[in-house]
């Protein structure tokens, strides 16, 4: 990095107070980095300025420069966000911010670090776009120094870029950053194509060169008879843009590099429409090739001529001619605003819905909470805003491809998506899921007493905006219905699981809250209650989170290793509380039975005994050892129920009672008959033990009744 050339490059770009400015900044990064190595060895107060040399290249404001420099000392220096405040300002520090990537050890996977720092950023951009200008130029140098890095964080970091940041930079109409995050990412992710396709060009250079030369300069002979000033040139090539289209129309390199480009750059729009004219003259149309985007911008702001025309040499290429503003604009896309506009102008309507599709993913942040389908989108709907349909009135609207008229009716508005009760396209009644193609009318109506959305519209939409205002239509109407509902199905499937809801959230909540974004237990609870969120995914992480501690339990309580936690060891049994019921041991001083208040002793190298909590025995343990526990809804193993039964007596009235258990089902494990004497009122009385097996409350408690009505009994009770 040569850093005395930046320094006269900023001096001779900006005026002499924004340069003393600039530098002020300069010199607080230099000194926060000192010290600091990049992985290739270079200092690391290089990767700053470089991305500064990028951004000047587009002519940002002095506040972006400044923010670059400073770009990564928040992340990676002592320096806080209160000493920058302090000497830089609020703007500059909300910018370095929004380009400060969490911390990696906040994270257990890529996905969700990915995931979370794409939501931060969305809504640092939407704070201030040029947030993402200055994050563009970071990856863009992070990718030209990307040899440095190890193998398997280069493939990663490539991959994003392909993923995330090229089409990223492509809505924003950032063609000359895109084109190259594509050619390096493709050098990494595609190492052989991109040799090979280099090799290929190379060996048609000099004859390519020499037949746009000719082109050019016949051109420019013409611009001269006509008295117009203009710059005349081949198209660089575009590696990644070549292998695309071989791989996507499965086309050979010749048919596609065949198709040579030349640009004409003019001062005015008068020009442009002349300079066509000309070629029209000099050269045949192919028909339908031409396409006048001057007049109907693209949904970037792309504007220019092209047209496609044969020469006489019998190949085809492809002109674009535009203006000096147009050209900026095709090449820096939202940056050139700066120079154009004033760089508050970006609430200006027309910018403003340019940048709905970061909307949509601000409002993905809140509705989808899952890190992996958020990605997702954001991935399939940042590459592919391919459609442009209209309005009746001639509004442009630009979708994903695959959108339908729900999409349409969202992305105008939510209450025009809300209240809509049927689509038309192209002034005919279609069936509300039909996808909308390029050029269609979309009309949509509507009722004021639609009730609102379906939920069905969820399998239908393909916009994230979409998606997300259904979501929020049905968690804001429905609240209070949506926590309760919630509510229920966490504690049945919990407790189908064998745990208690509330007991798992007492550990696992802070987790869960962070994993999914949740401001409140109600926000959870009305998540899951309209189905925004599975019981599944909430309990998943509750659970490993609950095994995880009792694990640690054990562990340090020096409990037998046999009493591992692991879901392997649960199968076929149940889980009380967590303690694995297969290793759990009934207490036979007091034989519990579901229902009973329970708690677990946990001995040390034995196991775990479950004794009823009244207990006399925990008298005399540890109390560090006991812990509360609750009943699974299922027991795997039979119970032991000692129980008394106070009856007359009379000859033969101990074996009725025996038969009669045996003809119940139940078999006795012991049996005994005592006389208990004569009352105060003379009766005689005689009491019956006996132990049996038992699987449930319910059970027990039949027996008893049974018991209790047969023939001179006169109470059955557990003991
Ligand atoms: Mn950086």
């Amino acid at each position: 990095m040569d850093f005395d050339a930046l320094i006269e490059r900023l001096k001779s770009i900006y005026g002499k107070r924004d340069f003393e400015k600039i530098m002020t900044a300069f010199e607080f990064a230099e000194k926060a980095h000192r010290g600091q190595k990049r992985a290739s060895g270079e200092d690391y107060f290089a990767h700053p300025c470089a991305v500064v040399d990028i951004l000047i290249d587009m002519k940002m404001d002095v506040t972006t420069v400044m923010a670059a420099f400073l770009h990564d000392v928040l992340e990676d220096t002592a320096v806080t966000d209160a000493e920058m405040a302090a000497k830089f300002g609020g703007e500059i520090v909300t910018l370095v911010k929004g380009v400060t990537k969490f911390d990696k050890l906040k994270f257990a996977n890529k996905i969700d670090e990915e995931a979370e720092n794409l939501r931060k950023m969305f809504l640092a951009i939407a704070e201030d776009i040029r947030v993402v200008i200055i994050k563009l130029a970071d990856r863009l140098h992070n990718m030209r120094t990307l040899m440095s890095k190890p193998e398997e964080s280069r493939r990663h970091t490539a991959m994003e870029t392909l993923e995330i940041y090229a089409p990223f930079a492509g809505r924003l109409g950032m063609s000359q950053i895109k084109v190259e995050l594509e050619d390096l990412a493709m050098y990494y992710l595609y190492p052989i194509e991109y040799a090979d396709l280099k090799a290929r060009v190379q060996a048609k250079l000099t004859e390519r060169q020499e037949f746009i030369n000719k082109v050019c300069a016949e051109i420019k002979v013409r611009l001269n008879e006509m008295e117009i000033d203009g710059d005349v040139y081949g198209r660089p090539k575009h590696f990644y843009s070549i292998f695309n289209k071989m791989r996507r129309q499965n086309k050979k390199f010749e048919e596609v590099y065949d198709l040579i480009a030349v640009r004409v750059i003019v001062n005015n729009i008068k020009d442009c429409y002349a300079v066509l004219g000309v070629i029209h003259t000099m050269w045949t149309p192919v028909p339908g090739r031409f396409k006048d985007y001057i007049a109907m911008k693209k949904a970037n702001n792309y504007q220019s001529l092209h047209t496609t025309v044969f020469t006489k040499f019998g190949a085809l290429f492809e002109i674009q001619i535009r203006t000096r503003e147009m050209h900026e604009i095709a090449e820096y896309g939202i940056a050139a605003h700066w120079k154009y506009k004033n760089p508050k102008a970006l609430d200006d309507a027309e910018y403003g819905e340019r940048l709905n599709f970061i909307k949509g993913f601000m409002e993905a942040e809140v509705s989808l909470t899952d890190n992996k389908e958020f990605l997702d989108i954001v991935k399939t709907d940042i590459g592919q805003h391919e459609l442009l349909v209209f309005t009746p009135k001639g509004k442009v609207v630009d979708l994903p491809v695959g959108s339908t008229g729900i999409d349409f009716a969202y992305n105008i508005h939510s209450e025009l998506g809300n209240k809509c009760v049927g689509i038309k396209i192209n002034e005919k009644m279609v069936p509300i899921e039909t996808k909308l193609q390029s050029g269609d009318v979309v009309e949509v109506l509507t009722s004021a007493n639609s009730k609102g959305p379906s939920r069905d519209w969820l399998k239908i939409v393909r916009t994230t905006g979409a998606k997300s205002k259904i979501h929020q239509f049905f968690k804001r109407e429905m609240k209070d219905e949506n926590i309760k509902k919630g509510r229920e199905m966490l504690e049945s499937e919990a407790r189908h699981k064998g745990y208690s809801f509330s007991e798992l959230l007492v550990g696992g909540r802070d987790e869960v809250m962070k994993r999914y974004m949740f401001t409140s237990d109600d926000d959870m609870l009305a998540s899951v209650g309209y189905g925004g969120m599975s019981t599944k995914q909430i309990l998943f992480k509750l659970i490993e989170h609950y095994k995880k501690e009792k694990k640690n339990e054990y562990k340090t309580l020096g409990a037998d290793a046999a009493l591992s936690v692991d879901k392997k060891d649960a199968v076929g049994g149940v889980m009380i509380g967590g303690y694995n019921e297969k290793n759990a041991r009934f207490a036979s001083c007091c034989n519990p039975l579901p229902g009973d208040a329970i708690v677990a002793y946990i001995s040390k190298g034995k196991g775990v005994a479950v004794h009823r909590s009244d207990c006399s025995n925990l008298k005399g343990l540890d109390k560090e050892r006991i812990r509360a526990v609750e009943w699974p809804a299922v027991i795997s193993h039979d119970l032991t129920a000692n129980i008394r039964v106070t009856v007359l007596d009379r000859k033969g009235v101990f074996s009725e009672i025996s038969s009669l258990i045996n003809a119940l089902g139940f078999s006795l494990d012991s049996f005994s008959g005592s006389l208990t004497g004569t009352d105060a009122a003379g009766v005689a009385k005689g009491d019956i033990k006996f132990t049996v097996k038992i699987k449930s409350m319910e059970e027990l408690t039949s027996l008893l009744n049974k018991l209790r009505s047969a023939k001179d009994v006169i109470d059955a009770q557990r003991f």
